[in-house]
Order: C-alpha cells, then sequence, then structure tokens
C-alpha cells in the first residue's frame, strides 16, 4: 500500500467527456475513467465529476478518501482563486460557481481548478516532454489554440487566471469571426473547426466559379472535394491528406494557418524567452505541413538571442496530460501550504 500523502486526483473536463484519474506522487497513472457527460447542467456535471472520480479509485484499488486532493483542469476561462468557471463554451456556460458545487458533493477533498491548458502544461512539466523545465510553454492546436506559461517553475495565470489565450490574439484585425465574438482571432484561422469552416467557404466559392464556367469540378480545391465528397464534410484531417496530394487549397490554408501561428509563436518567444516550447494538439500533430512553417516563421522571426536558448520539440503525455497536470498541480499547492 502506498502513503496516503502519494494519491491524488487529476480531472479534465471537456464539453464531451470528463476523465478522472488517479495519480501518484511521480505522476503515474494507477487508476483512470472516462465517461461521456450525458448533461451539461453544472450540478449534473459535478455529479458526474464525482461519480468518475469514485470509479477511477476503484480502478485503482484505493479507496477514494485516501485521496489528498483533487485537481480539476477545465475547457474554459476559470477565475483565479475563487472556484468560479467564468467561460466554457463548450459547456454552455458562464459564472458557475463549480468548486461551490464540487465541494457540495466531496467537502473532504480539497480542490483546484484551472483552464485545462494549464493543467496540461503543468503535466508535461512535472512528468512529460518539459520536465525540470522552469521556463516552458505549452501550445496545443486543437479544435481551439491555446498555451499553459510555466516561467520561474511556476504555473503563470495573469492577475484573474486567463493568461495563454493565445487563440484570441488578433492576427488579422477584421478578419475572419471567431467563436469568442471577436474578429481575426488566431484560433479563427488555425483552430481545427475554423480551419475546416475557411475551406468549406473557399471551397464554395471555387465550385461556384467552376459552374459558371461549365465545369464540373474546381481546378483549386478539386482533390480536397473528391476526398470528402462535398464542402460539408472538410475537416482539418481531410486538408492534410488532401495536401499530400498537391491539393492546392488544402496546402495554400495550411501554410497560411502555419504562418500565422509561426508570427504569433515567434512574438510569444520574444516576449517571454522560454528555454522549451513543447507545440502539439490534434490539428498540429496532424499536419506536419502546418507544423513545418510555423516553426520556419519562428525561426524567421523571434528574436536572435531568445531564439537561441529555445528548445522546440513536442508534448509527450498525449491526452493523459490533463489529468496528470491537474492531480500534480493539487500535490504543487499542498506541498506549497505546508
Ligand atoms: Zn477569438
Amino acid at each position: 500500500m502506498r502513503p496516503k500523502e502519494e494519491l491524488y486526483l487529476g480531472i479534465d473536463l471537456g464539453g464531451t467527456n470528463v476523465r478522472a484519474a488517479v495519480i501518484d506522487g511521480g505522476g503515474h497513472v494507477l487508476g483512470q475513467e472516462k465517461h461521456r457527460l450525458l448533461s451539461r447542467e453544472p450540478p449534473q456535471v459535478a455529479e458526474a465529476v464525482v461519480r468518475a472520480a469514485k470509479t477511477a479509485c476503484g480502478a485503482a484499488g484505493l479507496p477514494f478518501a485516501e485521496m489528498r486532493g483533487m485537481g480539476i483542469g477545465v475547457a474554459g476561462m476559470v477565475q483565479k482563486g475563487t472556484g468560479v468557471v467564468l467561460a466554457a463554451p463548450n459547456l454552455g456556460w458562464k459564472e458557475v460557481p463549480f468548486v461551490k458545487l464540487m465541494q457540495a458533493r466531496a467537502p473532504r477533498i480539497p480542490l483546484w481548478l484551472a483552464n485545462d491548458l494549464s493543467m496540461a502544461a503543468w503535466g508535461e512539466r512535472e512528468a512529460g516532454a518539459g520536465r525540470g523545465v522552469d521556463d516552458l510553454i505549452v501550445v496545443l492546436v486543437g479544435s481551439g489554440v491555446g498555451a499553459g506559461i510555466i516561467m520561474g517553475g511556476k504555473l503563470r495565470e495573469g492577475a484573474s487566471g486567463v493568461a495563454g489565450e493565445l487563440g484570441h490574439i488578433q492576427v488579422q484585425p477584421g478578419g475572419r469571426q471567431c467563436t469568442c465574438g471577436q474578429r481575426g482571432c488566431l484560433e479563427a484561422y488555425a483552430g481545427g473547426h475554423h480551419l475546416a469552416g475557411w475551406a468549406r467557404d473557399d471551397l464554395r466559392i471555387a465550385l461556384a466559379a467552376a459552374r459558371t464556367a461549365g465545369k464540373h469540378h474546381p481546378e483549386v480545391g478539386g482533390k480536397l472535394l473528391e476526398l470528402v465528397g462535398e464542402p460539408e464534410k472538410v475537416t482539418a484531417a481531410a486538408m492534410e491528406r488532401a495536401a499530400h496530394e498537391g491539393d492546392a487549397l488544402s496546402i495554400r490554408l495550411l501554410e497560411e494557418a502555419g504562418r500565422l501561428l509561426g508570427i504569433a509563436l515567434a512574438n510569444l518567444v520574444t516576449t517571454l524567452n522560454p528555454s522549451r516550447l513543447l507545440l502539439g494538439g490534434g490539428v498540429l500533430s496532424g499536419s506536419p505541413r502546418m507544423m513545418r512553417v510555423a516553426i520556419a516563421e519562428i525561426d524567421a522571426h523571434a528574436s536572435k538571442q531568445s531564439r537561441a536558448v529555445l528548445q522546440i520539440s513536442t508534448p509527450e503525455l498525449g491526452d493523459q496530460a490533463g489529468v496528470v497536470g491537474a492531480a500534480l498541480l493539487a500535490r504543487a499547492f499542498l506541498a506549497e501550504a505546508a
């Protein structure tokens, strides 16, 4: 039996699933559970989180009462120190006092809440590709775009907890509409859903032009259309496959998204001077092309002095990073409080 003080729960709460894991002090997963959220109502989600946590304990063969702390990563903006989720678009939440809801259901366990990207970054720092690195930035490009920032060995969440929203920095003022309500955000170009939407828009235009010219298939984007059948079915993954087969539209958009991402990253590197940058997430790790272009932009535009000490690599923990980081952040806070 492991000593009690070495066991923590990590929770990764997305818009569709909740993932829970029992983690030891070394970041090893001893038992885990993932289940689909049947409701997005905050009280029901809190119930689901507690249930998943208890099931993960069961899988590890350890009692829930032995867990020293629980870290919860939420896909959204979390207000530091209050336990309130300010906005979680995937859950449809605004100003939800989630820690309070959790405490009513699991009163004995200390809880910490943070943004899921922050949790993932902490996981990589403690047990993944950023082990021992004090100045680390983790950028994940999936359906959303975000960054977790660790400086001086500490997680940096900003004054109110919403730092790292890299997806919503402006790269094209007045440009494409983003889900946050603004126009021209990085995520409106490089985020998976938006990238596919951008291709759909351009494909519809190309298709209409081809039909006007009496052709059945557009020349630009023709390969992509062939692959997916109709514009509505375009995904970022299909774009990468089409680009690989020489599809000009897919190549142009993936490279443009990579370029905007790379310039944003170059500015981030110049501003924060990290020693390691981990680049991952479903869209970016699925597109060697976007990755290549983004890194070339960092090389071209980050200050020479900051680039000289920067190592760029990929995350190691994959979708376990969130639960591992959440649990180990709970551990770090408990250690700090002791
Ligand atoms: Zn935005």
